[in-house]
């Protein structure tokens, strides 16, 4: 694979599994185990085709009830002060 990282230029991956936090409307999905590409050197994620379109497929199920997440988690919102 003759792949070079776009931010820092490395050309070391690893495989690794990640936590992806898809946003749409204002609204959040948090995605456990996501598969990804890693870069060694500044941790950049580089996610296979298919992976980010299965993310935002199963968002519109979730919004249109269609499916209901295993889980759910409330988080607190705040303005910097
Ligand atoms: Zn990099």
């Amino acid at each position: 694979m003759n792949k070079v990282c776009n931010f820092c230029g490395n050309k070391n991956f690893k495989d690794a599994r990640v936590q992806y936090i898809y946003r749409h409307d204002g609204k959040f999905l948090i995605v456990n185990d996501v598969p990804c590409e890693q870069c060694e050197f500044c941790g950049e994620q580089y996610f296979p085709a298919g992976v980010l379109q299965k993310i935002e497929a199963d968002f519109q199920a979730l919004q249109t009830k269609r499916r209901k997440a295993p889980a759910e988690i409330l988080v607190p919102v705040e303005s910097f002060a």
